[in-house]
């Protein structure tokens, strides 16, 4: 079974946890501590508020933990929320969280009149089929560098990318019923490095 975490300190956890229970030879836990953190094959970074979600790790201590996990490549996926912790770069924002992937976001980026939308999109890396998006006063992310890959936008704006073991979605596919981006995240992304482990 893989031991695929969902960081449970605030925002949509129960959400991503029954996403998870869908696929096979997947065992989601909720993470909460440094003995979780140490014990899982990957992590989901769920929406939430950041700076909610941020200060939480803070306070627990376990941002080093965690940067250093990731650092080491145990796959990562942040939605929304999420995407704004992994962030080397936050546009309208201070300071950075878990520092750890090359791409620089703006918080709240689509301001109050577009604050929640819904679309669909072709994400032929993901899907076969269009991908519903979500988006609750949602980042996008405005520059990428090194080797992170875009894969899709949405009016020109980037909302989802991949810097190898890292994922990020400015949208929250477990507010949905489609289980692409989980099954492309436990397939292409934890299964292929776990097997290269053994
Ligand atoms: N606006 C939130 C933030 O800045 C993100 C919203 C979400 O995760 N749905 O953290």
């Amino acid at each position: 079974m893989l031991k695929i975490g969902v960081l449970g300190l605030q925002g949509s956890v129960v959400e991503h946890i029954s996403m998870l229970q869908r696929i096979s030879e997947v065992q989601p836990i909720i993470v909460k501590t440094k003995k979780d953190i140490e014990s899982i094959d990957a992590l989901i970074i769920p929406g939430g508020e950041s700076t909610t979600i941020g200060k939480l790790l803070e306070d627990f201590s376990l941002i080093d933990l965690l940067a250093t996990r990731i650092n080491a490549g145990m796959p990562v996926w942040g939605t929304c929320a999420g995407m704004i912790l992994l962030a080397k770069k936050i546009s309208n924002h201070g300071k950075t969280f878990l520092n750890v992937m090359d791409i620089q976001v703006r918080r709240n980026a689509y301001g109050s009149q577009l604050d929640s939308f819904h679309t669909t999109a072709n994400i032929p890396e993901v899907s076969d089929s269009p991908i519903p998006l979500v988006f609750i006063r949602a980042p996008y992310v405005e520059k990428v560098w090194n080797d992170v890959e875009v894969l899709v936008k949405v009016n020109g704006k980037i909302v989802a990318c991949r810097q190898k073991h890292m994922l990020a979605t400015s949208f929250h596919p477990e507010l949905t019923n489609d289980l692409s981006f989980h099954t492309y995240f436990i397939e292409k992304m934890v299964k292929p490095r776990i097997s290269s482990l053994v």
